[in-house]
């Protein structure tokens, strides 16, 4: 453990070293250091006048603001968990969220919220529900912090985080100060980080993203936090230059979205000059994205489940691809960490074979609230099986195929669908692309695809069909191209595919 820290004396800790230093930057408001650990001890001292202790559960619907990261560590300060609720949640699946993580407490912003949601709320007889409003700040202001006399114990759970349910109905990851702190301290480590960082953060912070990787390191590092709302490519290179962040974390939509933009005076004298991003981007794109940013650009491979980047892309390495599908890895074991492939019949992969990466780390989730099974299916002897098939060559390089759940039986054959998703995409008229399995009563599944061409392009069946046929096996070629104007997604752009296959 660090010493027995949590999150609340890591953050005094650093108020100490760094009173005066901005920590959170977001529109026209700065908050230093000792500014956000005053308002969160106020708030954690209105947390207990409501009744709330060690070990309640305080969900949290909110955007992007300096209110969230309040409301995380206030919780944090008295021993609470709370719950970041997904702010695109319809009002059956808050109902999910509140009553699946026995919920005392919600708080929730106006315009996030209709009538439905709060009815959710209030049949749930919770001890309060708090509207962001004036009247609030002054309750707030007026409270006062006392420590309680239960120690927090750097292996309590601090939150409770529902996985972004890409492939099936959300699961709470417990969470606790100690997987916080190891989050935070070995994001620090692979990103160089240093207290003159300034993370730029517009991912949604009720997930882990932009909780594990980036808001832990900057409070690790006694760096800043740069909030934005969301993102936005319109004002992105305009927010670079009014507020200097040196690092940000990056979702593939998001650099497909920027390459895409006109280009802009900022663009090539800026002071971001790294960026860490998870989820597939072809070759091609990347090293587009630095000759015209100058963003150096690393990969990140973790889950909600793991707490941390399990593997990375070292700074110093130059991008490498695999011989023969192009395809960048993912990187290389981050500290700390074991990674090992084991095949199907359960033995360890050699390098070049395919099988499900597994991960040993200090810093796994503690498990899913009540839910043993799966919780004894993920954690198996200290290892947490991840769910995702993976293969790793003779420098320990590891490349991430597919979900298990994606692959694609064929006649025999297993097919990755994120490969053929990556030959499609080099096409020059696709813009996205989803491959999925369809059950096919001839030969176990077919292949499909759907495209989103790019605007203004249109490409048939026939070309993609051939363009396939010229660069992949004959077995893995799409049976049937089906052409949608967009995806269903996750919060942070994924494409759900199990959506896609209903
Ligand atoms: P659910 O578990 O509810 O279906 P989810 O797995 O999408 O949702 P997250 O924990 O947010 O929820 O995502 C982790 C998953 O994202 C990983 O298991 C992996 O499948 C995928 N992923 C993470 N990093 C990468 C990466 N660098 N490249 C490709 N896929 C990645
Ligand atoms: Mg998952």
């Amino acid at each position: 453990t660090y010493g027995n820290l949590t999150l609340h004396s890591l953050l005094k800790k650093q108020t100490e070293r760094y009173p005066d230093k901005e920590f959170i930057v977001f529109k026209d408001e700065s908050i230093t250091y000792r500014e956000f650990l005053n308002r969160t001890e106020k708030m954690a001292g209105w947390l207990l006048d409501r009744g709330i202790r060690k070990g309640d559960t305080v969900a949290a619907f909110l955007s992007n603001s300096p209110l969230f990261y309040e409301t995380w560590f206030s919780c944090a300060a008295i021993g609470a968990i709370l719950l970041p609720i997904n702010t695109a949640s319809t009002p059956s699946e808050l109902e999910y969220f509140l009553s699946h993580s026995d919920s005392k407490g919600f708080i929730y912003e106006e315009n996030l919220v209709n009538e439905q949601h709060l009815m959710v709320a209030e049949d749930l007889s919770l001890l309060f529900i708090q509207k962001d409003e004036e009247n609030w700040k002054r309750e707030k202001e007026a409270s006062q912090f006392t420590p309680s006399d239960e120690p927090i114990d750097p292996d309590d759970v601090a939150c409770i985080m529902y996985t972004s349910g890409t492939t099936a109905k959300p699961k709470g990851v417990l969470i606790t100060h100690e997987n916080y702190l190891f989050a935070g301290h070995s994001s620090v480590l692979y990103q160089q980080l240093t207290s003159e960082d300034r993370y730029l953060i517009f991912l949604p912070l009720f997930h882990a993203n932009s909780q594990y990787y980036t808001s832990m390191a900057m409070l690790a590092a006694g760096g800043t936090i740069i909030l934005l709302e969301r993102f936005k490519s319109s004002t992105f290179w305009d927010d670079v230059n009014r507020y200097r962040p040196t690092v940000s974390s990056l979702v593939a939509t998001v650099i497909k979205m920027l390459l895409e933009c006109p280009n802009h005076p900022a663009e090539k004298e800026h002071t971001l000059c790294k960026a860490g991003y998870g989820l597939f981007i072809t070759h091609h794109d990347l090293v587009k994205f630095k000759e015209r940013f100058g963003i150096k650009l690393y990969q990140w491979y973790g889950m909600t489940e793991s707490i941390t980047t399990n593997i990375v892309t070292p700074l110093h390495e130059e991008m490498i691809t695999d011989p023969v599908s192009g395809i960048v890895p993912i990187g290389k074991p981050g500290l700390g960490h074991e990674i090992k492939i084991v095949r199907e019949d359960g033995k360890v992969a050699i390098p070049g074979e395919v099988g499900e990466i597994i991960i040993k780390s200090p810093s796994l989730m503690k498990g899913y609230y009540k839910n043993p099974e799966a919780t004894a299916k993920t954690l198996q002897h200290g290892y947490l099986y991840t769910g995702d098939k993976g293969y790793y060559n003779e420098e320990g390089f590891i490349w991430f195929v597919d979900r298990n759940k994606d692959m694609i039986k064929r006649a025999g054959e297993n097919i990755s669908s994120i490969e053929v998703e990556n030959v499609l995409s080099n096409h020059g008229s696709v813009e996205e692309c989803a491959v999925i399995g369809e059950p096919d009563s001839l030969r176990e599944e077919a292949v499909i695809a759907y495209i989103r061409c790019s605007e203004g392009k249109q490409v048939s069946s026939d070309e993609l069909y051939e363009f396939c046929k010229d660069r992949l096996s004959y077995f893995k070629v799409p049976q049937e191209f089906r052409f949608v104007d967009d995806f269903p997604r996750t919060s942070i752009g994924k494409i759900q595919k199990n959506l896609l296959r209903k």
